[in-house]
């Protein structure tokens, strides 16, 4: 196969020091490399102890857990080592002068998934999921990168080939054996076809973006006039002192960030200044800076002072769907009313309310970036690649002529085709002549 090229090594456990470090190897050099520094080749697929040796010297290295993954069922589809040393950086270092005396080269970023893709072990979107998976802080992001990389999104963009492909072959035949005696409504279903897939996939692409949000998690941005007490709970929220609480308007002058997980999902917290005019230079700078932050959130949570009158900037906030968080209620007889939402009573001092408000959060997460439990998009070039999918099946709809038809559907294949990284437009043919067993 053209892809086994030369055998790569790396470390493949963390950086930091452990008591055991894992060496992973991949290529056609590797059972001679484990020969020469093991001694021999293990039993496939068992855990044997070996004695690592240099090459030249024979000098023993480490006592190791060696493992040997014949191809093609292995991670990558090639050969393919683990070498279970001990931790130190000095056992890594003189294990890795062995291994590069003996040909294999260090590997680079995601070259053993690389690989494992150009071997078909995996497509694209699972090769995504490993990447996610490891880059995975928290349960949610865990459940959807584990799905991802275990093919959830891989067979919903293969089940849609599938069909398109089908509806590409009646098309084809339709053009081709149209003298023939063949069902003439063809055509007709092939159109009909490209319909239903376009509104299926449109669903998917109308999902609100839940995958990518889960990915990199949700910013709420706190906004509100100075004094409400946003910094007061901005730090309850974190549960520490993140932001400057003062008794003065104006003093959180810059924003001020804290991270958490509501939900399963990372959400980070942003602490605006206020948002009123006037103030020297450095506070319009934060404000010019909050009004930013706020625009770019994905959800505002808008607090006032429940012993004063909402302000205008605040109804605005809620008009345009904040979470409306009526404040310092430990100061108010019954916090004002604003038309339209009911705002959620909290008093950042006494503690009353702030439950139901971590609650509220907790679901406005939920609702934002999903639980990770289904097939999501992840990825821009997803949507993107969906989306020019959409519009090619929305141009074979319409298309004129048959043999437009046509090209479109096999536009629309090939952008669904990207996101695997699997193009086979070419299937079709086995599609035609299988399907309508035409002729000979
Ligand atoms: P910010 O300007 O909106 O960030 O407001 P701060 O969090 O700095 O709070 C302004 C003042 O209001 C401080 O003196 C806080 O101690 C006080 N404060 C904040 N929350 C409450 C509350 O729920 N009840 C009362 N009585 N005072 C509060
Ligand atoms: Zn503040």
């Amino acid at each position: 196969m053209e892809h086994r090229q030369d055998t790569i090594f790396a470390l493949a456990s963390g950086g930091g020091r452990g008591a055991i470090a894992v060496v992973r190897l991949s290529g056609p050099g590797c059972g001679d490399v484990l020969r020469r520094v093991a001694g021999g080749l293990p039993q496939a697929r068992q855990a044997s102890l070996r004695r690592l040796r240099a090459p030249g010297s024979g000098e023993v290295l480490d006592q190791a857990l060696v493992l040997w993954f014949p191809a093609p069922a292995s991670y990558t589809g090639e050969d393919c080592a683990e070498l279970h040393l001990h931790g130190g950086p000095a056992v890594i270092a003189a294990v890795s002068e062995a291994l590069a005396v003996l040909g294999a080269r260090p590997a680079e970023p995601g070259e053993f998934t690389r690989r494992a893709f150009l071997n078909n072990r995996m497509d694209l979107t699972a090769a995504e999921g490993i990447a996610d998976l490891i880059a995975a802080e928290t349960e949610a992001q865990r459940r959807q990168a584990l799905r991802q990389a275990d093919g959830a999104l891989a067979r919903l963009l293969e089940g849609w080939a599938a069909r398109l492909m089908r509806l590409l072959a009646h098309q084809e035949a339709a053009i081709e054996f149209a003298d023939d005696d063949l069902p003439s409504d063809l055509g007709d279903r092939a159109r009909a076809g490209a319909a239903a897939l376009k509104a299926e996939i449109a669903t998917h692409l109308a999902d609100g973006g839940q995958g990518e949000r889960l990915r990199e998690g949700v910013v709420v941005a706190i906004l509100g006039a100075p004094n409400a007490g946003k910094s007061s709970l901005l730090n309850t929220l974190a549960g520490r002192e993140a932001a400057i609480v003062s008794a003065r308007a104006g003093t959180t002058r810059d924003v001020v960030e804290v991270r958490l997980v509501l939900a399963g999902v990372p959400v980070t917290l942003a602490d605006t200044a206020g948002l009123r005019d006037a103030g020297d230079e450095i506070e319009q700078e934060g404000i010019r800076r909050a009004r930013r932050r706020a625009g770019e959130a994905d959800l505002v949570l808008a607090v006032f002072a429940a012993n004063e009158a909402p302000d205008a900037a605040t109804l605005e906030w809620a008009a345009r769907g904040a979470v409306v968080v009526a404040n310092k209620v430990d100061l108010a007889l019954a916090p004002a009313g604003i038309a339209g939402v009911a705002p959620l009573a909290v008093s950042a001092l006494t503690g009353e309310g702030l439950q139901a408000l971590r609650e509220r959060l907790e679901a406005e997460a939920r609702r934002l970036a999903g639980a990770g439990d289904a097939a999501m998009l992840t990825r821009p070039r997803h949507r993107a690649a969906l989306t020019e999918a959409a519009a090619w099946l929305a141009e074979a709809e319409a298309a004129p002529l048959p043999e437009l038809v046509s090209e479109a559907l096999r536009a629309a294949l090939r952008a669904l085709g990207r996101v695997t990284g699997r193009v086979g437009v070419e299937d079709v043919l086995d599609i035609v002549f299988g399907e309508f067993c035409i002729g000979k």
